[in-house]
């Protein structure tokens, strides 16, 4: 239930949640369910009216620990914050910068020719899926990416694919990057999230064609083989507001799924998504890592 307007943004907050509580589903969509959802929030009817979408957002796994399912529409939307505009500044002195504006040579990735550096900012440009993964490899780490949502005059139906892009420490724990203030989406798929597992405490996003900022702390997961002797966990500033608090993942964020751990390296190269939507790039500037002590 909508209970304030985004009109009325600033110190007050939106807190979109769709009641009341259902009983959970997993694998197959309820017409009934999907026609009451669209007469609460009739903009979710441009992509919940498409099947695949509507099996995504309703019907997915069951996420451990919680009432709703994997990437389920029905949770309630965070609040929203104001950020104002600023974001952090110079990189400490002991931080390797990974992009400051003017190449790419820290970097590699399959489709690197199509990420494009041009007025002290790295954009992406693929009609693909890819990654700009680091050369070196990392594991605990303190991580700053400073990146812009692409003005969208006419948003895409499917809402993951307005300015889709993500940072991934280790290439395999994806906190999301998507615009996030007039674009509802499922809330652990949308800015500030870790995807498919944790919505954002808030929603400290800022408008399209402003500048953000994410601060990461990331403890890479421990092994013993096949075993997982503790998890990877994350702690997320968006625009210096705290949207994760030293969380513990599921696994390895996978779309619409619930994650599994894959034993891995003890450090490997940080990535930025290209979701490789038309029309829809994010840039990036500013970009440093600090290894933390293990
Ligand atoms: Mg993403």
């Amino acid at each position: 239930m909508k209970i304030m307007s985004r009109a009325l943004l600033g110190a007050a907050f939106t807190c979109a949640a769709i009641a009341p509580a259902l009983p959970q589903q997993s694998g197959t969509v309820d017409e009934g369910e999907v026609k009451r959802i669209i007469a609460e929030h009739p903009d979710y009817a441009v992509w919940l009216n498409d099947p695949a979408l509507a099996k995504l957002t309703l019907a997915g796994p069951k996420m451990p620990g919680s009432q709703y399912n994997v990437d389920d529409i029905r949770r309630p939307q965070p609040p929203h914050v104001d950020t104002g505009t600023a974001c952090a500044a110079k990189p400490p002195g002991d931080a390797e910068v990974l992009f400051d504006g003017h190449d790419l040579s820290k970097w590699t990735g399959d489709h690197f020719d199509q990420w494009t550096v041009h007025d002290g900012v790295v954009t992406t440009g693929a009609k693909v899926y890819n990654f700009l993964k680091t050369k070196q490899s990392y594991g605990d780490a303190q991580i700053h990416v400073e990146f812009r949502e692409p003005a969208q005059p006419h948003p895409p139906a499917n809402p993951q694919y307005h300015g889709n892009s993500g940072v991934f420490p280790m290439g395999l724990y994806e906190v999301q990057i998507l615009d996030a203030e007039k674009n509802d989406t499922y809330p652990d798929g949308m800015m500030g999230s870790i995807y498919s597992q944790f919505p954002p405490l808030v929603n400290a996003s800022r408008p399209e064609g402003v500048w953000q900022c994410y601060d990461i702390v990331f403890h890479r997961p421990h092994f013993d083989g096949d075993k997982v002797v503790s998890p990877a966990r994350m702690t997320v500033m968006l625009n210096g507001v705290l949207v994760q608090d030293n969380i513990a993942l599921i696994g390895a964020t996978v779309h619409g799924k619930v994650g599994v751990y894959a034993p891995h390296a003890d450090a490997l190269p940080l990535a930025l998504q290209d979701h490789g939507n038309p029309d829809s790039h994010v840039s990036f500037r500013n970009v440093w890592i600090r290894r933390l002590v293990e």
